[in-house]
């Protein structure tokens, strides 16, 4: 509905410090936000436990501080909400839309073998299994678990990408929610962790563009509201990769060497994307006047990726 306040969010990995495609992420959900008098939810997403560092947490958070990204609620951390997965886990179980899956990662490859850059495509190896033949495999196996897709076209409006629709049967197929080690899945935890934190606009990169319908699926079989989402473009090396930690001329203590202040990073970030004409020093704040959400399609130059200089 169109009364909701607006709640925007960052969502960091704790996996290595910021470097200049975070900033740029941060940065535009923030503007995003508080361009439409919203607010912003900081959220740790430590899915991940082997990846994810307590050092990291904390410098994050210094390095938003740093820059004026401010924000209004949490931190949350996912590791805390085993819980709420769990009761969602359980509502699509007892809709009968979960199965267990016992592939393994050399059954996965060999069952597919998707071009570059293409999406994985689950074939459904494991959705007709008897009971019989999953008691029999779950003797040497702990399984992971699927969800069911519809056949389907998803779709939606994205603020910057415009039209976009997938069939989640035939361009994505059954999804994990649950991984064969009982972590729950990414897609079950964002879209867990959106709801529960009021999030109604989704910023982020446009890698997790084709991950957008299964979380508008999951967040339809779940009961809950769909945000709005922009999915921006990627901040890339030379070579086209995106940024990476091995980057290092992007970190984020080599840009406030290089440029001397966190304004001056803000800033030479607000240039070279877009967000502003030039590249003077400058707060989230100052880059508030003037952004409007109606400015966003038009903003890129490119929509899928911006070279980092
Ligand atoms: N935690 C993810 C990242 O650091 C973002 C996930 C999301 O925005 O949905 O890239």
């Amino acid at each position: 509905p169109a009364n909701r306040p607006v709640v925007g969010r960052f969502a960091p990995s704790p996996t290595g410090r910021m470097h200049a495609g975070n900033i740029f992420a941060a940065l535009m959900a923030w503007l995003v936000a508080k361009s439409q008098d919203g607010s912003i939810v900081l959220r740790i997403e430590d899915l991940d436990r082997e990846r994810s560092k307590a050092c990291y947490v904390d410098a994050v958070q210094r390095d938003f501080e740093a820059l004026g990204l401010t924000w209004d609620k949490g931190p949350y951390f996912q590791h805390d909400r085993d819980e709420a997965y769990r009761e969602a886990f359980r509502l699509l179980q007892n809709k009968g839309l979960v199965y267990p899956c016992f592939c393994s990662r050399a059954d996965l490859h060999a069952a597919s073998a998707p071009h570059r850059g293409e999406k994985f495509v689950y074939p459904g190896t494991c959705k007709n299994l008897t009971d019989e033949q999953r008691k029999e495999r779950a003797l040497t196996r702990k399984p992971a678990q699927r969800l069911i897709v519809p056949d389907t076209v998803y779709a939606f409006t994205d603020l910057v990408q415009g039209d976009y629709r997938q069939n989640l049967a035939t361009e994505c197929g059954d999804f994990l929610v649950q991984r064969s080690d009982q972590a729950f899945a990414y897609q079950l935890a964002v879209v867990v962790d959106d709801a529960a934190q009021g999030v109604t606009s989704v910023v982020r990169g446009v890698d997790l563009l084709c991950s957008t319908p299964q979380q508008l699926y999951l967040q339809d079989v779940l009961g809950l509201e769909h945000p709005e989402y922009a999915h921006i473009p990627l901040v890339v090396a030379e070579t086209n990769r995106r940024l990476s930690k091995r980057d290092h001329d992007a970190a984020i203590d080599e840009l406030l060497a290089r440029f001397g202040s966190p304004e001056a990073v803000i800033g030479h970030i607000a240039g070279i994307t877009g967000i502003a004409a030039t590249c003077e020093p400058a707060t989230p704040e100052q880059l508030l006047n003037g952004f409007s959400l109606a400015s966003l399609p038009h903003m890129f130059a490119d929509k899928v990726q911006i070279a980092w200089r």
